[in-house]
């Protein structure tokens, strides 16, 4: 794990946390803690930090339980006028926030971090913007009658979120939970919980007590007992598709909605007209190379056609291999560390699985160094690898590090087949000039996200999710705010006498 549980590091990190349950700070009620490592810096603890048991998720959902009464018929304008101040509040410690980022995540603060928290910003104030949205219909069913829908909050939402990008996905999630008038237990990853806690910080100065908790811990301890709390009506979770079928199941033990932002094996399929230096970066930019691919919608299967395959490559290496990696608070650096030591080693293992099957080639990168500076932290190059069967297990499951792999198409069909080729369905990017056949192939894919001619990420407003195992719902988008965070009460009047 990124995190150290049990042993206390030799030197003790001078940061010390509390988790904010309804208006305290608080420790652990068994007084039990974790210490967070940089994983620029092997081995080294950055801070320590409550490690939530059952009782604390406990006392967390009663407070928002309580806050619930009061929250849910707050004035939208109120609500709105919170998160306002919160992404005013996020703006100014910026800087700040970024560079806590990049201590406990490792990603690049010029590249990754700083653009994350602008990300943040965004979304506080895409949600506070359409808060006033929550509305309903009117229903025709004759003269005598009066029937219209409201739209009502669910509750307690208990927020599970993850290490790769800790502080937008809490905003996706608290954001359009409190727009529509429901309280929120968070709890972000034991691998990056620190920037997470400031934000909370700022956002406990502007909210009622109660109305967000965020709790610190491990999955299967803290982020269970808030899958499986009683008064928690609404799961919202990102992270793996394993971990979503656990909290899935507990869901439907209490039968309350879930939603689920899981992981995908995205495609980038490359046709013979784009084989060019914008598309080249684009594909970087797709895969997610600067976070360290570190991303559930990276586009780590590079579909190329066979007649500009090994050309589009050597473009592609000579590119990457400009990347400059190492310490993530360097300005200079494009591409920071891998998360955890448990990533890192994940990552690692199917590199040199990869690598070894008969027929494949190693086009840049391969096993990170074992001496140097790059090893003194979770570094690994970038790394592409072709001639890959699309049927090897590096090229359907998904890595979560700087792991691409190319495999030659002939004609459209197959590239379309091959795509869709697995059990993910997140995104996709499509890199033709030719209109017609980029809208025909972004309609044949299987794809919660399809992009053509870009590799940039999402943003507020765009409905996202996933297709098939990388999801369900939508979130960051006002449809995804209604879908997700409300449920319709039908109201019927007679009017006739
Ligand atoms: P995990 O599923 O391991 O963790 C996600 C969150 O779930 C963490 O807070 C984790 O806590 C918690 N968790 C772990 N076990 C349980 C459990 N039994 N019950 C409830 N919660 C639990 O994923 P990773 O952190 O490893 O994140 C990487 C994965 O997330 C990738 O597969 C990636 O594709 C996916 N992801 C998907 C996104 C999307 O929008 N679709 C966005 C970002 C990532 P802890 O870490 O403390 O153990």
């Amino acid at each position: 794990m990124g995190v150290l549980t049990a042993e206390r590091p030799a030197t003790a990190p001078s940061r010390r946390e509390t988790m904010l349950i309804g208006n305290e700070w608080l420790a652990a009620a068994d007084g039990r803690t974790f210490f967070v490592e940089n994983p620029a810096k092997r081995d080294s603890a950055i801070a320590e930090v409550p490690r939530a048991g059952a009782a604390d998720i406990d006392r967390a959902a009663r407070a928002a339980a309580k806050a619930f009464e009061t929250w849910r018929t707050t004035h939208w304008k109120d609500r709105a006028r919170a998160l306002y101040a919160i992404a005013d509040g996020v703006e100014a410690r910026l800087e700040e926030l970024a560079r806590t980022l990049s201590s406990e995540t490792g990603n690049a603060i010029r590249t990754i971090t700083r653009a994350e928290v602008r990300g943040a910003v965004d979304t506080f104030r895409y949600f506070a913007g359409v808060a006033s949205e929550v509305k309903g219909e009117t229903v025709p069913l004759g003269p005598g009658v009066l029937s219209y829908t409201l739209r009502e909050p669910f509750g307690v939402v208990g927020a599970i979120v993850p290490w790769n990008v800790p502080i937008t996905i809490s905003a996706w999630k608290i954001g359009p939970a409190l727009a529509t008038g429901n309280t929120i237990v968070l709890k972000p990853s034991a691998d990056a919980p620190l920037a997470v806690l400031e934000l909370a910080r700022i956002c406990a100065e502007h909210l009622p007590p109660g109305v967000l908790n965020v709790v610190t811990g491990l999955g299967e301890e803290c982020g269970a007992a808030i899958a499986e709390h009683p008064l928690v009506r609404k799961l919202s979770f990102t992270g793996h598709t394993d971990t979503g079928r656990s909290v899935m199941r507990a869901a439907a033990e209490r039968i309350v909605p879930v939603s689920l932002e899981l992981g995908g094996k995205s495609p980038q399929i490359v046709f013979p007209d784009s084989n060019d230096e914008r598309t080249v970066d684009g594909v970087i930019a797709g895969m997610r190379f600067t976070r360290q691919g570190q991303s559930c919608t990276a586009g780590s299967r590079l579909f190329l056609h066979e007649s500009i395959s090994d050309d589009f490559l050597a473009k592609l290496a000579a590119k990457l291999s400009k990347l400059r990696i190492g310490d993530p608070l360097d300005e200079a650096t494009d591409m920071g560390a891998i998360a955890s030591k448990r990533q890192f080693e994940k990552v690692c293992g199917y590199i040199a699985e990869g690598a070894q099957e008969k027929g494949a080639k190693v086009v840049i990168g391969g096993t990170p160094p074992s001496h140097g500076p790059l090893a003194e932290g979770y570094y690994v190059q970038p790394t592409v690898i072709s001639l890959v069967g699309n049927d090897w297990r590096i090229a359907r499951e998904e890595v979560f590090g700087p792991v691409m792999v190319a495999l030659p198409w002939q004609d459209e069909a197959d590239a379309i087949r091959m795509a869709n080729d697995t059990h993910y369905g997140l995104a996709a990017y499509v890199w033709t000039r030719d209109i017609g056949r980029a809208i025909r192939t972004a309609h044949a894919l299987d794809a919660g996200f399809v992009q053509i001619g870009q590799g940039g990420g999402q943003l507020p407003g765009q409905s996202y999710g996933g297709f098939k195992q990388s999801g369900i719902g939508r979130e960051v988008s006002l449809e995804g705010m209604l879908e997700s965070y409300t449920q319709r009460k039908s109201v019927t009047i007679n009017i006739a006498n």
